[in-house]
C-alpha cells in the first residue's frame, strides 16, 4: 500500500479546501510547540510546518527551551487557545520530565485538539461521535484501508501495541459500527502473539520493535499495516542508521496480500491526516462564526 500516493491525494483535497477558506477570508493555521531540541521531536515539527506551509495554511512553530516550566508552557497554549488566528494546536511529544504531559494535553481546546489526544475527543471516537478529532495515525491507517478497499466487516483485526496514540485509537476505530471488524489488542504481555497474528486478516503493527512480525506468523493473503518506525544501524547509510518498521518487510510481502512500506507507507498519512484535521477545525470554527 503506498501511503506516499494516498497522502498526496489527501494533501490535495486539503489544499483545496483552505484555498476555498482563504476566499472566504479565513486562513486555517497550526501552531506547533516544541519544547526542548530532541533531534526526532525537531524533524517531525519541521515537516509538519513544512507541510502546512505547502496546504496554504497560516501558523508558527514555536520553540521553547528544554528548561521550559510547566507553567510557562501552560500560559503557551492558553494564549493559542485564545487566538481565533489559530485553529489547530499540536505540542510535540515527548515533553521534559519536569512537565506533565497529560495536564498539557487536557489544557489543549477540544475543538483545536488537532491530534486527538484531549481526553474529550479519546472520549468521542470510543463512543462513535464524528464531531471531535481522531489521532492522525489511526485515521492515516483507515484512509489507507479504505483507498485500498480492505474488507474490514467481519475481518479479525489483530492490533500490536495498545498506546494512547495508536495502537487504542486503532482498535476503537475497527470496532465501529460500520467498520464492523473483529478486534484483538495484543501487547508486550500478550502470550504468543503468532497465535492471534496467524488468525488475522488484517495486521496493525503498532509496537516500536523492529523484525517483531515475520512472514511465518501471518495467514496467506494477511493485509498487514506497519505502524513502526524503529531506528537500526547501518553503516552503509550516510545517517549511520535507516528506518524499519516492526514488520520484517522482506519474509511479510511473499505472504501478504497488501503491506505498508517502511518509509513511504503510515508515516506520510500520519501528516496528511494532521492537515485534514486542521482544515476541519478551521472550517468548523467558520461555520461558528457564520463565515
Ligand atoms: P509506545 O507508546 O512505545 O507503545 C508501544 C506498544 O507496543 C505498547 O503498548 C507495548 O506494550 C507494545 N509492545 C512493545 N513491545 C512489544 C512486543 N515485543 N510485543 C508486543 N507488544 C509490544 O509506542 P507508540 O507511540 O504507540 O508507537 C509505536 C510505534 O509506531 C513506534 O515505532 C513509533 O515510532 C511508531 N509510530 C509511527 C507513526 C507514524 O506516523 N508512522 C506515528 C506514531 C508512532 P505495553 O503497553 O505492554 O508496554
Amino acid at each position: 500500500m503506498d501511503g506516499r500516493r494516498v497522502a498526496s491525494g489527501v494533501r490535495e483535497r486539503v489544499a483545496a479546501g483552505v484555498a476555498d477558506l482563504v476566499s472566504r477570508g479565513i486562513t486555517p493555521g497550526l501552531s506547533v510547540v516544541l519544547v526542548g531540541d530532541d533531534p526526532a521531536s525537531a524533524a517531525y515539527v519541521r515537516s509538519k510546518a513544512k507541510c502546512s506551509q505547502e496546504m496554504g495554511m497560516a501558523g508558527d512553530t514555536i520553540r521553547l527551551p528544554a528548561t521550559t516550566t510547566q507553567a510557562d508552557l501552560v500560559k503557551v497554549v492558553q494564549q493559542l487557545n485564545a487566538d481565533p488566528g489559530v485553529h489547530g494546536i499540536l505540542v510535540q511529544m515527548p515533553l521534559p520530565k519536569q512537565i506533565d504531559a497529560d495536564v498539557v494535553v487536557r489544557l489543549i481546546d477540544p475543538a483545536k485538539d488537532v491530534d486527538g489526544f484531549h481526553p474529550v475527543n479519546v472520549g468521542k471516537l470510543l463512543i462513535g461521535e464524528r464531531d471531535g478529532f481522531v489521532p492522525c495515525t489511526p485515521a492515516g491507517v483507515m484512509m489507507l484501508l479504505r483507498e485500498y478497499k480492505v474488507q474490514t466487516s467481519g475481518a479479525h483485526c489483530v492490533v500490536i501495541g495498545r498506546s494512547n496514540i495508536v495502537g487504542k485509537p486503532m482498535a476503537a476505530l475497527l470496532v465501529q459500527p460500520g467498520v464492523d471488524a473483529t478486534v484483538t489488542v495484543c501487547h508486550s504481555r500478550t502470550r504468543d502473539i503468532a497465535a492471534h497474528t496467524r488468525t488475522a486478516d488484517i495486521v496493525v503493527a503498532a509496537a516500536g520493535r523492529a523484525g517483531l512480525v515475520t512472514g511465518d506468523m501471518l495467514r496467506p493473503g494477511a493485509v498487514v499495516v506497519d505502524v513502526g518506525m524503529n531506528r537500526v544501524d547501518d553503516a552503509a547509510s550516510p545517517k549511520g542508521y535507516r528506518l524499519v518498521g516492526d514488520v520484517d518487510f522482506e519474509s511479510a510481502r511473499e505472504v501478504a496480500s497488501l503491506i505498508t512500506p517502511v518509509p513511504g507507507g503510515v508515516g506520510p498519512m500520519t501528516i496528511a491526516m494532521l492537515m485534514q484535521n486542521t482544515l476541519v477545525a478551521a472550517q468548523r470554527s467558520a461555520e461558528q462564526r457564520g463565515a
